[in-house]
């Protein structure tokens, strides 16, 4: 397969079947110049969208009721003469003039309520179809259509993943197979089921076309863990809008899994000020710029979201607005192309050992807090899976909640034997089972502290001092058992309750030294606190150091980088084996919350980009026992001076703004 070009844009056409004049201001050169200054190689255009309504002439579907000529034909045409990529777009779990037509194919609740809008008569909004009915082969004959009109390279289906669906085609199927519907684990299976039959057969019907023709199945994130659901996508589109309630750290978190997985990705942001949709929303261009060198910095090509007018006409602010972004993202593609994400941190986290399909479950705390601390600390990190091999990493984290099997408890031990390191938090390191260990931690499991919150009494120094600081979430108690205890847990007087509370928040700590709760071997810590989710969700400085001293107290003398950053700097380090070099990617930019928005369903707050600062003095190291020829920034190509010894090679990035590479040649 071809290489995934670096500046690709997503572009949207969901239009209502009320609106006439479609593609009426449509116009090739207009279309082809718009392509031009936004300095796009790819685009992904419609041939159906949420509405269902196809935008060429079809047998299979219906042509938008106002539209009268082949307007994806003539996008593609345009696409052609400049050499463009044109992926082409099929709504595949939503079509709602089907949705209004056959209720019979709708995906179901317990209840009978729809995802994304519960009913017909209250929010207005798109509904989620079964692929478990007779809308599946009138999906498969568009897409067979398709392939024979256009030819595409790329089919991106969209709202494509594992949902639960109670539809009377499901609850048939899953009596008939001896199922139960009210139990929620055969649902699950169910639900297995029809998106493997969907992906199978949307696989046949493309593959019946072409051999090449990349497919993606989009259902806006890959799920960790589920390398089975992977395997139908040919590459990944990471989609993850910043303002649009994804944030700043799932993209991150969401590349950092993928690139282990071999094959190509992109970051896929969007051009809107909040999220899909939002007609005349526009982000400040320095947001643009560094959501995109954050893509290249965790090894993804980039990808930029509009959404186009139902005229046809491309806004040349828009464009005008994405070659800027592009313009510096074209400079940088030669340092990026090929270049491995490094990594001394594995996290094995809740999301990939559920075992689940979940749809960007933002409540995952142990693993966003995992993230955090990981970005906030400038840690080289990947997240991993069962599948992995353990023994790349220098470091694995299990946050708060990862109790293990027999078999992966083996597997972390042989990994711990070989002159691995572990930090688990919380249950994780127990047995499915019960509360004990069953990796060499250094301590017993001694039964969970009744105060919620408790207290950290450090045995180390944080910056906040030494006195107990509050920590929110439940702690499990440890006897030590060879391990050197660093932090101990003191209880509070009582837990808060309706006939028995102190002041406003929460009562004190009881007067006394506490009971261990963290501690070392020579390559393993334990915590006791679920401190990953601690700081996912109140952002405690000291849940964050304390974490970050285990962490280097394990990593001591080993970590492949170090960069001096705020906590709000990004740090990663790729490597570029056919030239014999490394890329470091330094990025900060301030985020401030502006506002929130409402969308299906959830409130979402958006958190903008506008004034870039610099930053001085980056001091950086590298661990490298090679000879280092030369160091310097790209793509400016400005020489570095930089010392090696002991096998650290030291140098300072004087200023720099937004996004910068700095290149070490081997
Ligand atoms: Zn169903």
């Amino acid at each position: 397969m071809k290489r995934l070009p670096f500046r690709q844009v997503h572009l949207d056409f969901h239009t209502s079947g009320l609106i006439e004049g479609i593609g009426e201001d449509f116009d090739k050169k207009e279309f082809q110049r718009a392509l031009k200054n936004g300095r796009v190689e790819s685009i992904t255009l419609f041939s159906k969208c949420h509405h269902g309504w196809s935008y060429h002439p079809s047998k299979a579907n219906r042509i938008h009721p106002h539209l009268n000529f082949d307007l994806l034909g003539q996008q593609l045409e345009a696409c052609n003469e400049l050499g463009v990529r044109a992926p082409v777009y099929i709504s595949a779990g939503i079509d709602e003039k089907e949705a209004v037509a056959h209720p019979e194919w709708l995906l179901r609740n317990a209840d009978e309520s729809t995802e994304w809008v519960p009913d017909f008569t209250g929010a207005p909004g798109f509904h989620i179809l079964c692929f478990n009915t007779s809308y599946m082969p009138v999906l498969l004959a568009q897409i067979h259509e398709v392939m024979e009109l256009y030819h595409p390279e790329e089919i991106f289906l969209d709202i494509a993943s594992v949902k639960p669906c109670l539809c009377a085609s499901c609850r048939a199927e899953m009596l008939a197979l001896g199922d139960d519907p009210r139990d929620t684990d055969a649902v699950t299976h169910q639900a297995e089921r029809v998106f493997t039959r969907y992906a199978q057969s949307v696989r046949e019907a493309v593959r019946a076309h072409s051999e090449n023709c990349a497919i993606f199945h989009n259902g806006g994130h890959i799920t960790r863990g589920r390398r089975d659901l992977a395997a139908w996508d040919s590459h990944f589109e990471l989609e993850s809008l910043p303002t649009g309630g994804w944030g700043y750290n799932h993209f991150p978190m969401s590349a950092a899994y993928v690139a282990g997985l071999g094959k190509e990705y992109l970051g896929m942001t969007g051009k809107f000020h909040t999220t899909w949709g939002e007609f005349g929303g526009f982000k400040h261009p320095n947001a643009l710029r560094y959501e995109t060198g954050l893509s290249l910095a965790f090894g993804a090509k980039c990808s930029i979201g509009d959404q186009l007018h139902p005229r046809g006409a491309m806004n040349p602010d828009t464009y005008a607005l994405i070659g800027a972004a592009y313009a510096e993202v074209e400079g940088k593609e030669p340092y990026c192309e090929d270049a491995e994400l490094l990594y001394d941190v594995g996290i094995l986290g809740q999301e990939a050992v559920s075992g689940g399909a979940s749809d960007r479950d933002m409540s995952l705390h142990g693993d966003i807090g995992a993230n955090r601390i990981m970005l906030e600390g400038g840690y080289l990190y990947r997240f991993i899976d069962l599948e992995a091999d353990f023994s790349a990493y220098k470091l694995i984290i299990l946050p708060d909640t990862i109790r293990l099997s027999v078999e992966s408890a083996g597997r972390l031990r042989d990994y711990l034997a070989a002159g691995g390191k572990l930090l688990a938090t919380g249950k994780s390191g127990m047995a499915k089972d019960m509360d004990k260990f069953l990796l060499p931690l250094g301590a017993k499991a001694a039964g969970q502290a009744e105060s919620i919150p408790s207290y950290l009494m450090p045995g180390f120094a944080l910056t906040t001092g030494n006195s107990p600081h509050v920590m929110y979430e439940p702690c499990d108690i440890i006897e030590p058992a060879g391990g050197k205890v660093f932090a101990r847990c003191a209880d509070s007087y009582f837990n808060r309750d309706t006939y028995r509370f102190c002041s406003h928040l929460h009562t004190p700590n009881k007067p006394g030294n506490g009971r261990p709760a963290a501690c070392f071997t020579s390559n393993a810590a334990y915590i006791g606190w679920q401190v990953f989710t601690d700081y996912a969700k109140k952002g405690s400085l000291h849940c964050k150091e304390l974490v970050i001293y285990a962490v280097d107290s394990l990593l001591a003398g080993s970590k492949t980088a170090t960069a001096s950053l705020p906590d709000r700097g990004v740090f990663t380090v790729t490597r570029q084996a056919s030239k014999n070099r490394y890329v470091m990617h330094l990025l900060f930019a301030h985020t401030t919350l502006r506002g929130a928005f409402r969308y299906t369903g959830q409130e979402k707050l958006v958190e903008v980009i506008e004034d870039i600062v610099p930053l001085y003095d980056t001091r950086i190291q590298l661990r490298t026992d090679k000879y280092v020829r030369r160091v310097y920034l790209a793509p400016q190509i400005e020489e570095l001076g930089f010392a090696v010894k002991d096998g650290l090679c030291t140098f300072t990035v004087p200023r720099w703004k937004c996004h910068q590479m700095i290149v070490v040649e081997l």
